[in-house]
């Protein structure tokens, strides 16, 4: 079987030199990550056997150079490196569906598929509104819209391309320096770094905005200044604007690459208890007021049981952020028993029609490594599990959306 750390390292790409493999291969899987995974699972015999997960963990990048587009990264924080780096989404599609400001990138993952030719290359992005009035009423657009979901501010678009295509070699990347993409992108925001920068300032008919909420942004901490400067200086190479993939560190979270390995390769007995439980619970308190609140009202029900064995799971590797599995029997890993999907929940594929497949779930450690606050108005949720397109269907738009379902904490729904 065919295991989706492989592929989610690029496999793919290392293939095509036929069998040298030590280019993109961060870590050689684990001899027997069946084998190993059978240990952990003595207590539930019943359950058929699990599907192979690997998991997501963040690092900071070595050099800044590695997480460019031409090298297929899988990334949080900062800006996405767009793979379609020419047919952004736009319009309402960048926007949250609530306050119609322009979204924050989470993540994107370089997933391609073995046997598919259009998705040689196939990259899936997050973006969510920082606001978490806004996802509340995600979450009730989430339950009321049983067939797709015309309002959200948590979005997934998926970009694929064939092994020949406009913007990159058919080879693979060297990591030596000296790759280049073949193409340039649209440009895009100079505030935000993200979404395709279509409006133009009037005065320097130089800065490029997404929205006029980023041009605003852009004018009030310094633009008004600068662009005097750019209407003045005709050359452009001394541009007071930033350069390409620079953009305020206040408009995005930090950056990280997310390294992937299976799940089994991480050991249980290293993990200390201590360390596993600060790093979902730290942002909840001590050991957590909020948390042992309604552990103590809901004690012994379903949730309760349910947020243990989570718990549990994810204390053998603690820093995970990211759940993959794109196996026909993978389901995602629910923090608690209420507020999970019944399969009538799932849309069908917004492109082609046919039916959404699990793919990967985003944890709620990812928070903490952004840095998220624990203000009762901070973003918050228990895991956000992914639905894409089982055919990985090749029609219509560059970034097709895929579906979110986003599981919130009970305190969190019930808060206001
Ligand atoms: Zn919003
Ligand atoms: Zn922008
Ligand atoms: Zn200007
Ligand atoms: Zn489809």
């Amino acid at each position: 079987m065919e295991s989706s750390a492989e592929r989610l390292r690029g496999l793919r790409i290392t293939s095509l030199d036929g069998d040298d493999d030590e280019t993109v291969v961060p870590h050689q899987p684990s001899p027997a990550p069946g084998a190993a995974a059978a240990d952990y699972e003595d207590d539930d015999e019943d359950e058929e056997e699990e599907a192979e997960v690997t998991l997501g963990v963040l690092k900071k990048p070595k050099h800044p150079g590695i997480l460019l587009r031409h090298l297929f990264p899988s990334k949080a924080g900062g800006i996405p490196a767009w793979l379609d780096p020419v047919n952004l989404p736009s319009g309402k599609s960048s926007c949250c569906g609530f306050c119609g400001e322009p979204l924050q990138f989470v993540l994107q993952i370089y997933a391609p598929i073995e046997d598919n030719a259009a998705a040689f290359h196939r990259t899936l992005f997050v973006f969510m509104c920082p606001s978490m009035a806004c996802l509340l009423r995600d979450q009730h657009e989430q339950w009321s819209h049983k067939h797709g979901n015309p309002c959200r501010s948590v979005k997934v678009f998926r970009c694929q391309l064939p092994r020949t295509n406009a913007f990159y070699s058919t080879e693979p990347p060297k990591h030596d320096g000296s790759d280049k993409p073949l193409f340039p992108g649209a440009p895009v925001c100079h505030w935000c770094g993200t979404w395709k920068g279509d409006k133009i300032c009037s005065s320097c008919k130089k800065a490029r905005y997404c929205s006029e909420k980023h041009q605003a942004l852009h004018w009030r901490t310094g633009h008004k200044n600068d662009c005097l400067q750019l209407i003045s200086s005709s050359d452009s190479s001394k541009s007071v604007l930033p350069a390409i993939g620079k953009v305020p560190a206040s408009t995005s979270w930090p950056e990280f690459e997310i390294e992937i390995d299976y799940e089994a390769t991480f050991d249980s007995d290293s993990c200390d208890e201590n360390n596993s439980k600060s790093l979902v619970m730290q942002r909840h308190g001590k050991p957590d007021a909020m948390m042992q609140s309604w552990m103590d009202q809901f004690e012994a029900d379903a949730d309760n049981k349910c947020w243990a064995s989570f718990q549990e799971r994810v204390s053998r590797a603690p820093k995970q952020v990211l759940r993959y599995c794109r196996e026909p029997n993978a389901k995602p890993f629910w923090a608690l028993s209420s507020g999970c999907p019944a399969n009538a929940d799932i849309p069908s594929c917004s492109s082609c029609k046919g039916p959404l497949c699990y793919e990967f779930q985003i944890m709620p450690q990812l928070l903490y490594y952004f840095g998220v606050g624990n203000q009762p108005d901070s973003l918050d949720w228990a895991t956000i599990a992914v639905y894409t397109c089982q055919g990985s269907c090749d029609q219509s738009v560059s970034y097709k959306e895929e579906f979110a379902w986003v599981q919130l904490y009970p305190t969190t729904t019930t808060r206001r």
